[in-house]
Order: structure tokens, then sequence, then C-alpha cells
């Protein structure tokens, strides 16, 4: 039974992030492993207790191949401690990709960044879909939020979750981190739109080329400024033309010129680049 907290094994730290720590853990009847993040409640309000609930059994529901599995949740009431299960990405997250090749020196192969570009596409394809409906899901894409499996596919994770502790005051100080996906219309106080999905999804693509975010600044406001300039440079010269005019076909000021994940997805050198074993 996945939903007890006697039937595993903890083993180690993974991490500890904004609204948590994540901890590796096996299963113990099936040898499985398996990822527990552990969200500290007790301080929420009942309100916020009844979302966060309400959330994760809507995230449960989400089943697909580019979105990190919830198996389940285990609310431990003695120590106010909800543990949520989930599925173990051996391999870790985009941000940490990004932070060994700088400072190895080396580069993320091309093959592997179109893989990228078209499994995360493909994630938020089915997360526009399926909960639209239902939810607009906070969706923070950045490479800390993306994950490797095994077979070096990709994850996304981390959502859903972050809309309702964000809202919660004892958590929102923690994680005010700098924007540097936030979009030309995110600057103009439109509302999200998917094309803005579309907009982060450019820029984590530009980031995996160059090791550095599209835009940049010393404060907040010349960060707006500069992606307000849209001025773009030339990703590596290793990278191929294709994937500089794509970069930057994704990185449109008006989200009107941005594809949609459908078009991206079904775009000729997008299905031309994947390869779904680089
Ligand atoms: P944050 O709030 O900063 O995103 P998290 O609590 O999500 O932090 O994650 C903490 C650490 O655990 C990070 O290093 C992250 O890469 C790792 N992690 C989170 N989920 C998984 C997972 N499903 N598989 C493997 N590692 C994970
Ligand atoms: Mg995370």
């Amino acid at each position: 039974d996945l939903q007890d907290i006697h039937n595993y094994d903890v083993l180690s730290i993974i991490g500890t992030g904004s609204f948590g720590t994540c901890y590796k853990v096996r299963h113990k009847k099936t040898n499985k492993y398996y990822v527990w993040k552990a969200v500290d409640y007790g301080s929420m309000s009942l309100q916020n207790k009844k979302l966060l609930v309400t959330e994760v059994n809507l995230i449960g529901t989400l089943k697909h191949p580019h979105i990190v599995q919830y198996f389940g949740r285990i609310i431990h009431q003695s120590s106010g401690t909800l543990y949520i299960i989930m599925e173990w990405c051996e391999r870790g997250d985009l941000n940490s990709l990004i932070n060994n090749c700088k400072a190895s020196k080396t580069s993320i192969h091309e093959k592997f960044i179109w893989k990228v570009l078209y499994q995360t596409a493909k994630a938020l394809e089915a997360c526009h879909s399926l909960l639209s409906h239902v939810t607009v899901l906070h969706r923070d894409i950045k490479p800390a939020n993306i994950f490797i499996d095994r077979d070096y596919n990709i994850k996304l994770g981390d959502f859903g979750l972050a809309k309702i502790l964000l809202n919660n005051v004892n958590f929102s100080s923690t994680v005010v981190g700098t924007p540097y996906y936030m979009s030309p219309e995110q600057i103009h106080g439109s509302k999200y739109n998917k094309k803005t999905d579309v907009w982060s999804l450019g820029c984590l693509i530009f980031e995996l080329c160059g090791l550095s975010q599209p835009f940049n600044g010393n404060d907040l406001m010349e960060l707006k400024e500069n992606i307000a300039k849209n001025r773009l440079s030339r990703i590596p010269t290793i990278y191929s033309d294709y994937l500089d005019k794509m970069v930057k076909l994704l990185l449109s000021s008006n989200h009107e010129f941005r594809p949609s994940v459908e078009m991206i997805i079904h775009h000729p050198t997008v299905i031309c680049n994947y390869d779904k074993n680089a």
C-alpha cells in the first residue's frame, strides 16, 4: 500500500525547496524508489489546507509520460506534515544540468535540447487541454522544475501546489526569486495565457543553449526593460541556425506571433530534430 508511511524506508534527503523537503524513499514491498515531498501544513489556514488537499487530489489525476507522476499523499497529523508521493526522476533537474555544464565548461547536446522542447511542449499541451476546464494551474516553467528520468526523458514537475503555497503568507517570503522568464505581456500587466507558457519555454531553451538566461538585469526594472526591448543574442555557434530561429520564434514579443504548443509539436523542424533516444 503506497498510502502508509510505514511501508517506506527513507533513504536520503534530495533537497529542501521553498515548500518543504524532498526525500528519496523506497517502498519496502516492491523495492521501488519514490520521492516524498514533506509539506508542513501546521501553520496553514483551514481554507488553504482544504485547497491544498483539493489540488493534490487533482494533480494525482494527471497522468502523462512527460509530467511527474503523483502517486498519493499521506497526512501525518501529529506532526502537521503532508507527504506527497511522486515519481523519482533519477537524473535530477535541468537547473543542476545547467550548473554542471557551467562548472565543467561543457555544453548540452543539441539533440537533447530538441527533445526537451518537444517533450515539454507535449506536457504543456496536456496541461492546457486536460485541466483547463477545472483549474488554471500555476505552471512555473523553469529549469529547476523540469526533471530527467533514467532514460533521459523529460518530466514537468512541481505545479498546482505552488499556486496555493504561493498564496500562503507563511511561504511567500521564501519564494521571491528573480522572474527571469517573465513575459512581455506579464510586464504589461496582462493576464496569464497559454502563450505565456510558450515564452517561458523559449527562455528555457535559450538557457539550455547559452547556459544563461536570455534576459538579465541588475534589478527588476532593468530586467523588465531588457525583456521589453527583446534584444536577443545568437545562441552559441555550436548550435544550428534552425535551433536559433526556433528560440527566436518562441521569444516573439507579441504573443500572437508565438506558436502555440500544438504548433510546436507539429512544426517540421521540431519533428525532424526530435529523437526520443537522444
Ligand atoms: P523547489 O521548491 O526549490 O522546487 P523542491 O522541494 O521541489 O524544491 O525540490 C527539492 C529538491 O528535490 C530539488 O533539488 C529537486 O530537484 C529535487 N526533486 C524534487 N522532485 C523530484 C523528483 N520527483 N525526482 C527527483 N528529484 C526531485
Ligand atoms: Mg521544485
